[in-house]
């Protein structure tokens, strides 16, 4: 039996109107809407990890309740589906009230630690804020998101969970590029699992509306139920500290996003998690061979808005957007200067101790920083695989640097030959600092190992499985969520899965172009 609390529901304005019908809600934070029913549910996979920290055994959620409950087919005593009212930014612009359009909150689990478990399906059917859309989600955009919850979760990366994946038994009508070319689809829910799904296009949307009270309402218990941290500080310097933990989290997790190469590739402010989270797997990708210009989503091609490297900016830009909401509440501008300058200082922070950790370095030293520049620079006009190469770097041996350890990271034989000459110098005053730090080579490489990924869910790899699942074959989602389950260990007889993208994948739908089409 599991314990609800639905705090959200309970604390905050509820919109009087009930039934899925297409409306403006206002003055309130979310619509009472129950998930629509699909014809054939089936429990394609389930994570292990996420299932135990509800409580729930291997027997429950196999049940025909819990796969009732997980397709939208019925709901466990407890459970009060709501849907929420947020607005955001999209591209950079004001796009007003979204809301979850597809996603429907069944109720926050308290489990045996206390801890609390929002539980929430996507793709559930069509709620008040769904505007021109059908409510539903595609199986491939699911198995993305169930896999990449999970693979995000250890890595130790801040995400929301997935607890389920759902084939629904229904199709999805989805023009997959906008191009004129719908297809029919397989459909499939994914419940996923949060603290909280607050995000920062909650907050705005009051703001925009000039509706003060609603925006107070919501603050306070975000910063009660979210931020229990929070509780000990005098009350009148608890604002100003909210504000300045979701900057320097936000920070945090865009250090963390870089780090491993991950690209949302939908940064709109609607898609910002209040928690610092990273939330809404979308059109996102894995940067192979290393390009700060490489966006994996199609919408974003021309401007390049979302792209792997300008995420640590976007980032900030979002948190001018939460800021200009809340100071409408609270006019006091040093409130948001000072987060934000602190957002600035944990993210440089932050990402010093990534690129020392990267590259194996006992200390950081502004020195080093040339270097760095240097070999980034290299690695993008060489096209040399970002995951590949921290792994081959860490086996370099620093008495006697052998460039050929790492040719096994480039993509084109040709490139690498054009560029040997600076790589070789490069390594050989890598290998000279590595000398001069006196590290143990053992300790070196552990270290490194331990925050360089062998093992990330390739664009190619998840499209595999995608591919294979789409057939009824579900094997490969259950082997990536097993290998990703220990993504920084050498995992024997799984090479495969460690990789570089193959060619016939460079330009494939799926693999390095997708769409928010999903
Ligand atoms: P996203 O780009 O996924 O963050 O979605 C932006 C907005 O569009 C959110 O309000 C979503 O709930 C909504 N949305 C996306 N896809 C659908 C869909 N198939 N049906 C209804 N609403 C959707
Ligand atoms: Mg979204």
């Amino acid at each position: 039996m599991l314990t609800f609390d639905n705090r959200f529901l309970q604390e905050l304005p509820g919109d009087p109107e009930t039934g899925n019908q297409l409306r403006q809600v206002f003055r309130a934070c979310w619509s009472h809407v129950a998930p629509t029913p699909v014809s054939a549910p089936t429990l394609l996979a389930y994570s292990r990890e996420m299932m135990e920290t509800l409580g729930l055994s291997d027997a429950a959620i196999q049940s025909s309740e819990w796969v009732n409950a997980l397709s939208g087919n019925g709901l466990i005593p407890g459970m009060q589906p709501y849907a929420m009212c947020y607005g955001g930014h999209q591209f950079g612009n004001w796009a007003g009230q979204l809301g979850d359009g597809r996603a429907i909150s069944l109720g926050e689990v308290v489990n045996s630690k206390g801890e609390r478990w929002e539980l929430q399906l996507k793709g559930a059917g069509v709620t008040p804020y769904s505007r021109m859309a059908d409510g539903r989600a595609v199986l491939r955009s699911s198995v993305r998101e169930f896999l990449c919850s999970e693979a995000m979760h250890h890595l130790g990366i801040p995400t929301t969970r997935a607890l389920s994946l759902v084939q629904t038994g229904d199709v999805v009508i989805r023009d997959m590029f906008y191009n004129g070319n719908p297809q029919a689809e397989k459909g499939a829910i994914v419940c996923r699992v949060s603290p909280s799904f607050i995000r920062f296009g909650n907050f705005e949307i009051y703001a925009m509306r000039e509706d003060r009270e609603t925006l107070q309402t919501l603050v306070d218990f975000t910063i009660n139920r979210d931020f229990p941290e929070l509780a000990s500080y005098p009350e009148e310097e608890r604002f100003a500290e909210w504000f300045a933990i979701v900057c320097v989290r936000t920070a945090r997790l865009m250090a963390q996003w870089m780090r491993v190469g991950f690209v949302h590739g939908v940064m709109n402010t609607d898609n910002m998690s209040i928690l610092g989270l990273t939330i809404d797997y979308g059109p996102y990708g894995w940067v192979d061979n290393f390009d700060p210009g490489w966006t994996p989503n199609t919408t974003d091609a021309a401007g390049r808005r979302y792209c792997f490297g300008r995420q640590p900016d976007i980032a900030r830009w979002n948190l001018e957007r939460l800021a200009q909401a809340l100071y409408s509440l609270r006019p006091e501008r040093e409130i948001y200067d000072e987060g934000l300058m602190l957002y600035d200082q944990a993210y440089n922070k932050e990402w010093g101790a990534v690129l020392t950790a990267k590259f194996g370095f006992a200390v950081w030293r502004d020195e080093y920083e040339p270097l760095i520049n240097e070999i980034f620079d290299l690695m993008y006009h060489a096209e040399i695989d970002m995951t590949e190469f921290f792994r081959k770097l860490a086996l370099v041996d620093a008495a006697q640097p052998d460039l050929a350890l790492l040719e096994s990271a480039a993509y084109s034989p040709a490139l690498w030959d054009t560029f040997k000459p600076r790589l070789a110098e490069w390594l050989k005053q890598y290998a000279h600092v590595c000398q001069t730090e006196g590290r143990v080579p053992a300790e070196r490489r552990k270290a490194m190992n331990s925050v360089n990924p062998r093992y990330v869910l390739r664009n190619y790899l998840a499209q595999q499985a995608i591919d294979l699942a789409d057939q009824g074959d579900v094997s490969m989602i259950e082997e990536l969520l097993d290998v990703l389950r220990k993504p920084y260990d050498e995992q024997l007889g799984r090479e495969r899965f460690a990789a570089l993208r193959p060619d016939w994948a460079r330009h494939k739908a799926g693999c390095s172009m997708l769409s928010c089409s999903s």
